[in-house]
């Protein structure tokens, strides 16, 4: 083909087809069905879902590395979906690669990529990642500071005990948050939101918004979750009514890490 984009290290291939076929003015779908007949009904799902537990058949491949006139080596290493393991190559989530580091490449598309659950920021650009946006984040470095702690913390959890402290972590501010029960990081959270321009968070009205003024306390909360002392009482805390029950050594702990 006359135009062959680079694809972006872990984009999915189902973006990267969109890119190709976009760069020389075809439909993805017409691009799609010269490579492979069923490709086509995968390109609906842009996270590649279907793809990896389905992978390509050789001659397909061929013709993808023919098509973009590269090695199937070198797609392999840049799209996770066609590595060795097929579908196994692929983890996380697919989500809007970081617009900045796009642009560092020169590439003005929208390019969809794999990458784990807890990667919320780019840290070169410092921008919070999210499906509804991506925010700078230099009003509020606490943030990256927070992001680098989870980045520690992901390297002695399997990904999905820290995808369960997080989620766990969140449902629990949600709940503080609606029941006040901490003034005081409402007041961090709400100067938080002040320096990036924002009204007061509110996860009802934008959770992407909650969720990056919170993050350092989300971030402080699931290493407690992920820890194997605090596991149970955090996990108890967590799947409870509310509000929730808290023992006194709990709530000092809390106190002590959030400098309450
Ligand atoms: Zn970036």
């Amino acid at each position: 083909m006359p135009f062959t984009p680079r694809p972006v290290p872990g984009e999915t291939v189902a973006s990267y087809l969109t890119r190709l076929a976009d760069a020389n003015h075809m439909k993805p779908a017409d691009l799609a069905e010269y490579i492979w007949p069923g490709l086509v009904r995968f390109l609906r799902r842009h996270d590649d879902f279907g793809l990896g537990r389905n992978p390509l058949p050789t001659a397909a491949l061929e013709r993808l590395a023919t098509f973009s006139g590269r090695s199937l080596n070198a797609l392999g290493r840049a799209l996770p979906t066609l590595s060795i393991t097929g579908g196994n190559g692929v983890s996380g989530r697919a989500a809007a690669a970081c617009r900045s580091c796009l642009a560092h490449r020169a590439v003005s598309h929208q390019v969809l990529q794999h990458r784990p659950s807890h990667q919320h920021v780019c840290l070169r650009h410092g921008r919070w990642l999210d499906d509804e946006g991506q925010t700078q984040l230099f009003p509020v470095p606490e943030v990256i500071h927070a992001q680098r702690r989870l980045l520690r913390l992901a390297r002695h959890r399997t990904s999905a005990q820290l995808h369960y402290a997080e989620l766990s972590a969140r449902e629990v501010l949600r709940r503080w948050h609606r029941i006040n029960r901490y003034p005081e990081l409402g007041v961090r959270w709400h100067r938080r939101a002040d320096s990036l321009g924002e009204d007061q968070p509110d996860p009802d009205r934008s959770r992407a918004l909650f969720y990056l003024v919170v993050h350092p306390e989300a971030v402080t909360l699931a290493s407690m979750f992920a820890s194997p002392y605090w596991q149970p009482l955090c996990r108890a805390v967590s799947l409870d009514g509310n509000p929730p029950p808290e023992t006194p050594q709990l709530r000092d702990e809390l106190q002590r890490r959030f400098s309450l």
